[in-house]
């Protein structure tokens, strides 16, 4: 139905004859991706009131500039559709903009100097606090306050680790939360100490991480706020133009959703911002009645709510998540337990489906990912075929089994490129921990699609960062940014590029029922876009990571725009 619209509005413009009213902004000379499978290239764009008005060739477009029309020459640049992060944390990612980024750090040392260069930054910060290292930077895989104090000793320190399982306090934070070396260990936790001496050594372990975190103050609305609108900023400078919110609580929801709300009123809510609220074992009845009732206040274009999502289980990597087979590194480990039991997770989500809303599980290992399509199957069998579009996060193993029951149930495979990463960590503590066999078939995005499946890819940040072109390099190179290991880790599970691109756009528009107004250019859709420096369609992988974001554009606005595209 949309294409042949777009398609007829276009046949009309291109048909000849002056247009009848100029557009706002028209755009010519590109290369335009359009994501569109009738018409998927073209040179020229018009944009008229927030909308597409006319995709095509210049000449075409020619009669869409007016006197007050602003035109913007590419130049031979591509223009592709406005991404779409289909799984983000938004709110978090917004407090990680005032914490040290340890992610790409290797070494103690190049860790340290970090922390000490942020330390020095922010003199007026009473914590110190950051997240994103890695086991492997840390002789014996776990850190030590001594290697935190020796970077910053006059103020409490706390780093989480990049998996959000583990921290690391410095002397100061663990003094402030009172752990010492006769504190016990809190349920499902573990405070790290010196075998020798019984003293804390810094590291915590799952629930002990919360000891050091309820210490550290939550910084106030107006600053909250504040880190909101940089966050959107930051997102609009990497083309982001669209996120789909992986899950507040309702404590989180309390706290945060003003700050969404007063953004959206005053017209700063630069990007548009799906929500879904979680829901776990026990508490279902709720999540779900708040989630209903936000989304009849918030249904979009700029902020919708409609979607619950569940934890099936946990991480490889802390060998929490769900597996069909005991771990492969240590037996002792068992197969790790679903947070929830199958028939209570098969019932939240037709619970869930019947009030009309759409579901997200979380599911990593091969039985969780199995739970996860078995209670969406029961939705389905339960409330009768319906357009439920659920959805699956990361799917990081799978049994081969399940390839085919993606599309067979409609069910969206929502996953994270760069969490594929083939990095130290994903080669020494992933794939040790479920052996070489399902570590084969770690993030298999291709054999999902090749049976059919829609895959819609997202960040996760900030568990990774925000910066789609990177995801899009793994995502088709399966290489760390290095370029290692040289062909690719398991490279007959990258995708084409244009899968890729797809699944940052018009299929994540699918993924929050929102193709039909957005993800692709077409006359009548909102007017997203993005301007890159480099055409990814006629250089090698690399030239992803060289490509830089010239314009972002939202609902027909400019709002990024970097000054080496000239723009009148
Ligand atoms: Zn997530």
């Amino acid at each position: 139905m949309l294409v042949s619209t777009a398609v007829l509005v276009l046949g009309v413009a291109a048909a000849g004859g002056p247009a009848d009213t100029p557009a706002d902004l028209v755009l010519t000379g590109g290369r335009v991706w359009t994501a569109e499978t009738e018409q998927p290239w073209a040179e020229a764009i018009a944009i008229r009131d927030g909308r597409i008005v006319y995709v095509g060739d210049a000449a075409g477009a020619a009669r869409y500039r007016g006197p007050k029309t602003q035109a913007v020459a590419l130049g031979g640049r591509l223009v592709v559709p406005g991404l779409d992060d289909a799984h983000i944390h938004l709110m978090s990612g917004a407090l990680s903009l005032e914490r040290v980024d340890l992610i790409e750090d290797g070494t103690v040392a190049a860790v340290q100097a970090r922390i000490r260069a942020f330390a020095a930054a922010h003199p007026g910060s009473p914590w110190v606090l950051g997240r994103g290292w890695l086991y492997g930077s840390f002789p014996g895989g776990l850190p030590t306050k001594q290697q935190l104090d020796a970077a910053v000793a006059d103020r409490p320190a706390y780093m989480e680790c990049y998996d959000g399982h583990s921290g690391w306090a410095n002397s100061k934070a663990l003094a402030l939360a009172g752990i010492t070396k006769d504190t016990k260990d809190p349920v499902g936790g573990a405070i790290v100490r010196d075998p020798a001496t019984g003293e804390p050594t810094g590291a915590l372990k799952e629930a002990a991480t919360s000891l050091v975190e309820s210490k550290i103050p939550l910084p106030g609305a107006e600053e909250r706020c504040q880190l909101l609108l940089r966050a959107l900023r930051l997102l609009n400078s990497q083309g982001v133009t669209s996120v789909q919110d992986a899950g507040y609580t309702p404590a989180q929801l309390d706290a945060d959703l003003p700050l969404m709300e007063r953004a959206l009123r005053e017209g700063q809510l630069t990007v548009r911002t799906t929500v879904s609220v979680q829901m776990s074992p026990g508490d279902v009845d709720a999540p779900v009645a708040r989630a209903t009732a936000l989304a009849k206040v918030h249904r979009g274009p700029l902020l919708r709510f409609g979607a619950v999502k569940g934890y099936v289980d946990g991480v490889i990597e802390a060998h929490t998540a769900a597996m069909l087979e005991p771990y492969s590194d240590d037996p002792a480990q068992g197969a790790g337990k679903p947070n929830w039991e199958p028939s209570a997770l098969d019932a939240a989500v037709t619970a869930a489906d019947r009030a009309g809303l759409q579901v997200y599980l979380h599911a990593i290992g091969d039985r969780g990912v199995r739970m996860a399509l078995d209670a969406h199957e029961a939705a389905l069998r339960a409330n009768g075929r319906g357009d439920r579009r659920g959805r699956i996060e990361h799917i990081e193993t799978i049994s081969p089994a399940d390839y085919p029951r993606f599309k067979a149930l409609g069910v969206i495979a929502s996953m994270q490129p760069l969490h594929a990463n083939p990095d130290q960590n994903n080669a020494d503590v992933w794939s040790r921990n479920i052996g070489p066999e399902r570590a084969s078939r770690g993030f298999s995005w291709r054999n999902i699609e090749k049976a059919g499946g829609r895959l819609v890819f997202g960040s996760d940040w900030p568990v990774v960062t925000s910066d789609v072109m990177r995801g899009l390099y793994c995502a088709v190179a399966r290489k760390t940014k290095e370029g290692t290991p040289p062909g690719g880790w398991l490279p007959e599970l990258a995708v084409s590029l244009e899968s890729a691109l797809r699944h940052y756009t018009i299929d994540a528009a699918y993924a929050s029922f929102e193709e039909a107004e957005k993800g692709s250019l077409a006359a009548g859709k909102r007017a997203d876009l993005v301007v890159l420096s480099e055409d990814l369609f006629r250089q090698p992988p690399d030239a992803i990571l060289k490509a830089k974001v010239l314009l972002t554009v939202m609902d027909g606005r400019a709002v990024y725009h970097d000054p080496s595209l000239p723009m009148p």
